[in-house]
This record gives C-alpha cells, structure tokens and sequence, in this order.
C-alpha cells in the first residue's frame, strides 16, 4: 500500500506510553489542561454502559472557551467571519465575553435557569456560538437545529427537548436568497405552550411578524449587564442535545457532558491540529452538526485560537468560493469533507490553481470514508505535496475525533485512505459477529473496547435505546456500527457502515471499497453502491455514478471501462448489476451519501425517515434514472 512519509510533530512517545499502560490515569492528567473551579474526586465512574468522567469536578465550559483568555488575548481575533454576501466581521476574545455574557443575562431574565433547554436555530453567523457559549455559562442545554431544517422537523426536536426559548433570526442567506427562518419557527412551535419566549436576531433585516413571545436580540441585549459569573457545573452537567445525520435512520438525540468532552477536544484539537497562536483555522462544518460544536465551537475557542468561519454555501457565488476565502484570510488548517472534496474536484483543478493556497499546513477530512483518489487530489492540488492529510474518524456520540494522524504527537507514514491509529487512551478492534478479535486484513465490525472522555451520556430521555444501539451487539463494548479492517501495521480503514455491507457470493465487501474503485475512474467524481435483493443469488450490486463536468464520453462505454475497471482491482464478484448514471446523490444535509435511500428505492420498498435529506430532487432523479434503465432493459427483451 501506498505511503506518505510526511507528519510534523515530535514523536512524543510519552503520551502514548502514559496512555497505553492506564488510560484512567491518562486523562486525568489530559483533564489538567482545562481550567476547574473544584477538582474532580473520582477520574472515571463506570457503571456499564454508562460513564462519568471527573465526578466531583466543577467547570464552566464558556470559561474555559473565552475568561481564560481576556488577560492575554483578549483583542485576538476568536472568529473571522464571512457572509455569503461578502460582508465580514471580526469579533475578538473581548467582543464574544462581552456578548456571551449579556445574552446569558438575557437568557437569565426571561426565566431560564440550570439545567433547562434552548433551542438555537440560527444560520452560521457568529451569534450562533454566542448563543451556545451563553446557555453554557449559566448551565442551560442548548439543542441546535441545523438552519435548512424544516418546520415540522423542527417541532419533533423541541417537542422532544421540551425547550422554553428559541433563540431564531429573521432570514439567514443561502445561495443569494433569504430563508426565512424566523417564518418556519412560527409555523413549528405554534401550539406548544412550554415554548415561552422566541428571540429573533436581525440578520437580514427583513420584515417580520412580531408575535407575544417575540423579543428582539438587540432590544434584549440593550438592557442586559455584561458581567455574568459563570455556573459552577458538575463535569457531567448536560452540554447540549445534538440530533445524528439521520444517515441510517431517524437521527438520535445524543446527550454530552461538559468535563469529560473539553478534555476531549482539547487534547485532539492539539494532537491532530498541532494548533499554535499564529495559526488561522478553517472547518467548513455547519454547527448544526457535531463536527461544528466541537471544532468550530468549542476546540479551538479553548486553545484560544482565531478561525474563519463562513456563513454560506461553498460554492456560491460560483465554485471558487471557498479557495477565495483561503487566499485572503491566509488560512493555514483546512478541514473539510470527502462530499466537498469531491465536489470540487468536479469542477475541475484549474479553479484551486488559480488561487494562492501556499499559507495552508495541514488538510483534514471527517464524515465519510475519503476514497484514495480524493486523497490524492486533495494533497497534491490543495496541499501541493508538503501538507499531511489528517482523516478523522468519529461520530455525534464520541464527541470528538477517536482516529486520526495527529501531527501534533508523532510523526508517521499517511497511507491515502486510511485514518490511522485510534487517539492515545482509546483500544479499538475489528471483531467478527461474536465479538472475537479479527487478525489483520480480515474485514469485520469496529468496536471501542473502553470508555472515552468525549462518549455520549446517554440518548436523550431513553437509556434503553442507547444501551440497545451501542452496548448490545458486543458485550462491554461500543459498537459504532462501522465496518472496518485493520491493516498489518495496526492502520484501521473505514469501509463503509455494516448495515450497507454488500453480501455477494458468500464475500463481504464494504460500500467505500467499491465506491473508491469506480472514483478512481478519471471521469468519475461521487458514486453510491448498494445492494438489492435478487432471486437467483440473493443480493446483487447496483451502483449510481456522478461524472465529472468534463466527462463526454458515452454511457455505454463508461460502463464497460468501469466494470472492467472493478473486474480488475476488486474481482468479478463485485460487478455491479446495473450503474445508473445520475447528476446528483441523494445526500443528508450533513453532506452523506444515503445509500439506504437508494436501496429502498431500487428494491421497490418504503422510503423511510427522509428529513435530513439535502435535496429532494436527488430522489427523483434516482428513481427516474432507475426506471429508464428498467425500461430500456424491457424494451431490449
Ligand atoms: P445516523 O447515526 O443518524 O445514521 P450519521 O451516522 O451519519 O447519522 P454522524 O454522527 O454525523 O451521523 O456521522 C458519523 C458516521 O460518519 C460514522 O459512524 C462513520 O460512518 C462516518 N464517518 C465519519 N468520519 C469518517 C471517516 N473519517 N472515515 C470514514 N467514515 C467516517
Ligand atoms: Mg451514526
């Protein structure tokens, strides 16, 4: 396989030793790194499956993401922000203080109080971490709704959460247009009396209906003192409630902690980030997702760092948007998706080219597999052959990333496609259906065989879900409900989620295994696969192909060059029956391909929960694209 013998760092075998020999142990000293009002009496209480990291310990997680830092940055710049419409604001450590302490007074005024819940549906404007940041420092649990979601969506989640405020603007901006969000709140919490009050911010200026519960922000924040001491909280006190991707299914509502994931998030924004003072970060999440809370939220506001954070889409108005932002903020990390990557790399390389990208160090990815050919791309194009490409592994229930290269720690050999190693303090395996470890090279289920600091606490109001989805396939072990393989160097690759595993002729093969291979086809830039069940062998493969702006040669030779391809590097077995050529995928809002859509509809069955699909035009596009195929087929017999 392939290496890269590219890293930074200082090979601090140390932190692995320390980690390797007591895990416990080693997060306490991590936890140290944090600052606590009272420290913790007992590092880890365990009662399976549910863990309390630092009992005892009180913290504050907007004191540690802004106090912390007033003596010695407070004119730092904590967030560069860019409207989709090129406007810009700068607010400094001083400014969010400020800020995040007369809304959290605000907040205090209308009622809020420990432990309760606000909803935050805004889009990505700076108020949006201001709003996290004040509901944490008096203890309140924020719950943030993704800005695209829709009302009846919206109502599930607050239902659900049982939120008294809703923290809205008036519109946020996508695409040049207006959504008008504070529209679509009305709609969602009309009837629900536990709802006491909406706060709207003026984002656009747009003229909005003002109902009894309605207060404006700026009205609101008039009156507020911008002194608010911080809560002293347990280390466990509940964070915030973020719904899952709904990739698979009906999103989760996961439930974290507050001691246990900053010492998470501090230690991996470090070790994978190698962060310094000077360093000019850029993720591209939304914080409606959980790679938003903790890497544009809350990792690099405890290390004090200055990031770019980008209010619109990434390619509008027109596809060189986000490389735009690169060259004029001189950002130096870029964490990305495999979904944008392989978007970009659709339109085409000259786009990048043009650009100055030369202050970027390091590259990351997080969300799906990053097929080897995107890797590829992405180091030589973006990172013009001298940045390490961290590919992150993890998930909204470990909190923070669990695999990745972490130049910060160690320098080793990248291999394009494969996360690496698990962080320090955390045992992984690869285990077949009875929870037996696998030896190298041999596909099977990945298991977490320890709790973490960053695990979720629990789904929201249903522990027996939570102990059913994670701790039941394997006794006293998480189960992600990924499938992997581990490599004779010990490297995990992420092949894809067990339930889309593609079962042919008694062989196993991971979707991204096969989706890598047709990727890799120059004309090729996103393909699906899934599996369907057939009469005569059981399952068979069929796959969805997406081709490059620049492709123009025939379908039908396409087809042939790409099932010759797969006869090729995967073996005959894996053959698709049928590729459909498509414009688009249907993906979840977080940017993830939905195989299980395109199961559902090539197999004739239900369409299940789709609220988190991006688009739903991708949807008839399949199906149409499937019964034309199905068709033609007809009209040839
Ligand atoms: P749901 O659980 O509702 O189906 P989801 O799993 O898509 O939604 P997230 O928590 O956003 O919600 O995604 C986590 C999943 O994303 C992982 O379980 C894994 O399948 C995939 N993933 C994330 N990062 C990587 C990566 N670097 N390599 C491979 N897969 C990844
Ligand atoms: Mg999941």
């Amino acid at each position: 396989m392939e290496s890269f013998n590219i890293g930074l760092g200082n090979n601090d075998n140390e932190t692995r030793k320390l980690a390797n020999s007591d895990y416990v142990h080693f997060w306490d000293e991590q936890a140290k790194n944090l600052s606590w009002f009272s420290p913790w009496q007992k590092t880890l209480e365990w009662t399976p499956p549910f863990a309390k990291w630092f009992v005892g310990g009180k913290i504050n997680a907007s004191y540690n993401a802004l106090d912390i830092h007033q003596s010695t940055r407070s004119k730092k710049p904590a967030i560069m922000w860019e409207g989709e419409n090129g406007e810009s604001r700068v607010i400094t450590y001083a400014d969010m203080w400020t800020q995040v302490q007369k809304l959290a007074n605000s907040l205090k005024s209308l009622g809020v109080k420990k432990g309760d819940r606000v909803t935050i549906y805004l889009p990505m404007i700076p108020e949006l971490p201001i709003s996290m940041l004040a509901c944490s420092r008096i203890g309140a649990t924020h719950t943030v709704i993704f800005s695209g979601f829709s009302a009846s969506s919206i109502r599930d989640r607050v239902e659900d959460s049982k939120s008294k405020i809703i923290i809205t603007a008036d519109g946020g901006y996508r695409r040049g247009s207006i959504v008008p969000l504070k529209e679509v709140i009305d709609e969602a919490i009309s009837g629900l009396n536990f709802v006491k009050n909406v706060i709207v911010f003026e984002r656009t200026k747009t003229k909005i209906q003002l109902n009894d519960k309605d207060v404006l922000w700026n009205d609101l924040l008039k009156e507020a003192s911008d002194t608010c001491t911080p809560e002293h909280l347990e280390s466990s006190h509940p964070l915030f409630i973020l719904y899952t991707s709904g990739t698979t299914g009906k999103p989760k509502g996961v439930l974290h902690g507050t001691g246990g994931y900053l010492t998470h998030l501090y230690s991996t924004f470090k070790w994978a980030f190698d962060i310094k003072d000077s360093d000019i970060f850029f993720c591209t999440a939304d914080i409606g997702w959980v790679t938003g809370h903790s890497y544009v939220v809350y990792a690099p506001l405890l290390h004090g760092a200055t990031e770019v954070m980008y209010e619109g889409a990434p390619d509008f108005p027109d596809a060189s948007r986000i490389w735009d932002i690169i060259q004029k903020y001189h950002v130096t990390i870029f964490y990305t998706t495999p979904t944008s990557l392989r978007m970009f790399i659709k339109f085409g390389d000259d786009i990048p080219n043009s650009f100055d990208l030369s202050s970027i160090r390091l590259l990351g990815t997080v969300g799906e597999p990053i097929n080897p050919e995107v890797w590829k791309w992405y180091y030589s194009v973006i990172g013009k052959e001298k940045c390490p490409i961290i590919d992150t592994w993890w998930q909204t229930e470990t909190g923070g990333m669990l695999i990745s290269a972490l130049p910060g720690l160690e320098t080793i050999p990248l291999k394009p496609g494969s996360g690496t190693l698990p962080i320090p303090g955390i045992s992984m395996s690869v285990v077949d259906e009875n929870g037996t470890d696998l030896p190298p090279n041999t596909k099977g289920y990945l298991i977490i065989k320890n709790p973490w600091p960053g695990m979720l606490l629990t789904l929201w109001g249903d522990d027996t879900k939570y102990k059913n989805v994670y701790w039941s396939k394997f006794k006293n072990c998480y189960y992600p409900g990924d499938f992997a393989i581990r490599d004779d160097d010990g490297y995990f690759w992420l092949l894809g989620r067990a339930d889309d595993v593609l079962k042919v002729a008694g062989h196993r093969i991971g979707t991204a295994e096969l989706e890598s291979c047709i990727v890799s086809h120059s004309d090729v830039s996103e393909s699906a696969v899934c599996g369907i069940p057939d009469d005569v062998k059981g399952e068979v493969i069929i796959s969805f192909v997406v081709l490059k702006e620049s492709s123009s040669k025939p379908h039908d030779s396409l087809r042939e060059e790409i099932v010759s391809k797969i006869r090729n590097e995967i073996g005959a077995i894996a053959t698709p029956k049928q590729i459909y050529f498509v414009s688009k995928l249907p993906k979840t809002r977080s940017g993830k391909i939905m195989r299980r859509l395109l199961k559902s509809i090539a197999s004739n069955d239900q369409i299940g929960d789709i609220s988190t699909l991006e688009d739903g035009a991708a949807v008839s596009e399949v199906q149409s694209a499937f019964d034309d195929l199905k068709n033609s087929i007809q009209e040839k017999k």
